[in-house]
């Protein structure tokens, strides 16, 4: 790192090190600021390193802006979860300004019977062991069933069919395939990999001794459109259905889960924060942008928050941008 190139002008720090808070960060340091990132993983990249796999976003990329922003100065503060090691008050009282961009990342549940049965996985921890650690590779079996309809269960099965022992990968989607939120380049490229669809299908029961071994089912039609747009899902009255299941990756969506610890920053009910056009929250200077504040959403809607809310506070500071 070129020390010289740190003014010590401000010191600002990131809560995340997703593409939201990168951002933010890029923009301060290209003005000098003094900025640093506090992540609780060990690693640094938020989704971009543990859920996008290598055949869609090539992983030099991230490391290229990793470098960047380290030889501009950026210090990476890993394995620190702001809200359990550091309050987010010590933070505010340290720092001038504050980015959060901590994005999503406690799954919903799907509230069948057994959800916590040996097997089950959620999609951080499945794409996460596949993409970064390599780990458990050859324990997930045969029969690999992908809970959700969304990129992400795409991603799920698509990284399914590259375990070492997986013979059968299926996902099964509550609605019809119209209905799934996945693009249709994804699923025909699922497809072509071999991976088996079973729209119209809702796990009920998880079933097993010590782990999983089926799936219940209860089989849908589809109603009037729901507050979505999309035709709302209905039990029908056909028979259950087994799945034999040797493991599932439920990917079912995420929400926010932030300990404010007392400080009052604005959120909605869906717990993402409140922010104004600047992306700035209902305390000065401290920011907040990405997944936290529209849900799970996409790179470049972070990269535009994370710049967005730089550019307002370098502009307060009387900087030229
Ligand atoms: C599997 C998957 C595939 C996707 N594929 C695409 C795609 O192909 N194209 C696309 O545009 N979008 C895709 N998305 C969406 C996109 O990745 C996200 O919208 C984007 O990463 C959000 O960025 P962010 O900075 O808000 O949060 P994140 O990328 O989620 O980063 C948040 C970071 O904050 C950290 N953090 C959380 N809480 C704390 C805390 N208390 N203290 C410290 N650190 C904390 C987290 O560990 C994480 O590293 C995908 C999402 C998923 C889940």
């Amino acid at each position: 790192m070129n020390k010289d190139i740190l003014n010590n002008k401000h010191k600002v720090a990131c809560i995340g090190s997703g593409p939201s808070s990168m951002a933010f960060a890029k923009l301060l340091l290209e003005h000098k600021y003094d900025v640093t990132i506090y992540e609780k993983e060990e690693y640094i990249g938020g989704v971009l390193k543990w859920g996008i796999p290598s055949y869609r976003i090539n992983p030099n990329i991230l490391s290229q802006r990793i470098d960047y922003l380290k030889n501009l100065g950026c210090k990476f503060i890993n394995n620190c979860n702001i809200g359990i090691d550091i309050s987010l008050k010590d933070l505010i009282d340290k720092y001038d300004a504050i980015f959060i961009g901590v994005g999503v990342y406690k799954q919903r549940k799907l509230n069948a019977i057994n959800e916590d049965l040996k097997g089950i996985y959620n999609l951080k921890d499945f794409l996460s062991d596949t993409n970064i650690y390599k780990k458990h590779i050859n324990e997930y079996g045969e029969d690999v069933v992908i809970v959700g309809g969304g990129n992400s269960a795409i991603d799920a099965a698509r990284n399914a069919t590259r375990l070492p022992n997986t013979k059968n990968v299926t996902i099964i989607y509550r609605r019809s395939l119209n209905e799934m939120p996945a693009n249709a380049h994804e699923i025909s490229k699922a497809k072509e990999e071999g991976i088996k669809f079973m729209p119209l299908t809702n796990p009920i029961r998880f079933i097993g001794k010590d782990k999983i071994e089926s799936i219940e089912c209860s089989i849908n039609v589809l109603g009037e459109k729901d507050e979505s747009g999309r035709r709302k899902p209905i039990e029908s009255s056909l028979p259950h259905i087994y799945l034999k299941a040797d493991s599932v990756i439920l990917s079912i969506g995420f929400e926010t889960c932030f300990n404010l610890n007392n400080v009052l920053l604005n959120v909605d009910k869906k717990g993402c924060f409140v922010i104004d056009e600047h992306n700035e929250t209902n305390i000065k200077n401290v920011y907040a942008g990405g997944d936290c504040v529209s849900g799970a959403s996409s790179i470049a809607n972070a990269i535009k928050a994370g710049e967005n809310a730089a550019k307002h506070y370098l502009t307060k500071k009387g900087e030229n941008i």
